[in-house]
């Protein structure tokens, strides 16, 4: 028996569990002191009404013989393939059913989908970046090359046509920068894949925030020639507060094939094999974000996240403080200022101000220098947290 070996190519990722330790040392050791977290990742506000009553239902429908449920279809209840079918068209993007897959959130399809694609390909992945990307092709024993996202860039970097690769992240908006990619710069990524016979592992997970939907692009199927050269991974983790409920989908075209491979019939194949579904009460949940009713809730939600972005935003613009993201995402990716490292200026923050975020350098090599703050805190933590911020670092 041999283990796999790649598991030591790995590098341990001690971000969360490093920022977590500092703040335990000095919550210790200055017990009187308030802590504002502006670090977090995740969502706070609770389910919206719309789908707590539809997960009720679901349960009622699970203590009834004529409706209970037992296994369900592999890619999803019709019924909430059509909900997203039909979100897609109101984004003017026309899919067939059968291109949608529901799952238990992104990030397991992001990592699953490697099943499909060969050990032999070369993988494309920005710096920096959410961390499941390289992990997941790291553990697979794939080659891996970076795109420099950096303040020249916006941290949005563009193809280079010399370099060859195979399989292209691209995560828009994104995590940690909060950068957003424009139709027409994402249309030269389609060109790039095309060209190179590669395909785009597109993460939509943020695509909720977009504001600007004139320039940015919600879905990487509104960029023409996408059809043939992309897989669109989305959840409903940041749109609908399901971090803890477990729901997704993924969207693969028909037309992405090569030869006798066709992606869509693979993963079908996959998912039959290893995965069997989303649980029919999570599903009737689901179903209800997609409903008016629910969407008006849960767009009532995201405004207060987007509303303490912005204040975060403005006080960076009023500090003079380089920044990406804040108005099309949760995070407001902030250069730090006076020359500091990312760590530095995080021990600087916490020590002056108690304000806790997260050091850049956790997301990738360039992100150091930098500095990720959310908007998921409570209105009252975020203005607190600014007001600190902007007395502590006012020139
Ligand atoms: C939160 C997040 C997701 C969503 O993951 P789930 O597994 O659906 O909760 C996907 N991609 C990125 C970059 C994220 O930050």
């Amino acid at each position: 028996m041999k283990y796999n070996e790649h598991f030591n190519d790995m590098t341990e990722n001690y971000l969360f569990a490093e920022v977590a330790d500092r703040v335990a040392k000095y919550s210790k050791a200055n017990p009187d002191k308030k802590v504002l977290k502006l670090g977090i990742g995740d969502v706070t506000l609770p389910l919206a009404p719309a789908v707590i009553e539809a997960l009720h239902d679901g349960v009622e429908d699970m203590s009834r013989a004529e409706t209970f449920k037992g296994y369900g279809p592999y890619e999803g209840y019709d019924f909430l393939r059509e909900a997203v079918q039909g979100y897609y068209r109101k984004a003017g993007v026309e899919l067939a059913l059968d291109e949608i897959f529901i799952s238990d959130g992104a990030k397991s399809d992001l990592g699953n989908i490697l099943d499909i694609f060969s050990k032999d390909n070369t993988v494309l992945i920005p710096d920096p970046v959410y961390p499941v990307y390289v992990d997941t092709n790291v553990m697979a024993g794939r080659k891996v090359i970076y795109a420099s996202a950096n303040e020249a860039n916006g941290f949005l970097p563009m193809p280079d046509f010399k370099v060859d690769a195979d399989i292209i992240y691209i995560c828009s908006p994104n995590n940690p920068t909060g950068a957003a990619y424009t139709k027409e710069q994402l249309k030269v990524w389609v060109d790039y894949a095309s060209k190179k016979g590669a395909v785009i592992l597109y993460d939509a997970a943020y695509e909720c925030f977009i504001k600007d939907q004139d320039v940015l692009a919600r879905s990487i199927f509104q960029i023409p020639g996408a059809r043939t050269c992309a897989i669109e991974f989305c959840s409903l983790s940041k749109i609908a507060g399901f971090t803890g409920t477990r729901c997704g989908y993924t969207v693969i075209p028909m037309d992405l094939k090569k030869g006798e491979f066709v992606a869509n019939r693979m993963w079908l194949r996959r998912q039959s094999t290893k995965y069997n579904g989303v649980p029919y009460i999570v599903q009737k949940g689901a179903a209800a974000v997609f409903t008016d009713e629910g969407m008006a809730q849960i767009k009532a939600n995201l405004a207060v996240y987007q509303k303490n972005a912005d204040i975060i935003a403005r006080c960076m613009d009023r500090l003079g403080i380089w920044y990406t993201g804040g108005k099309n995402s949760p995070y407001i990716w902030l250069k730090c200022p006076d020359g500091m490292g990312s760590w530095e200026f995080f021990d600087f923050l916490l020590n002056e101000i108690q304000v806790v975020g997260t050091p850049g350098a956790g997301f990738g090599k360039n992100g150091e220098g930098f500095f990720r703050l959310t908007a998921f805190g409570s209105p009252a933590t975020t203005e607190e947290a600014v007001e600190r911020m902007e007395k502590l670092l006012k020139k």
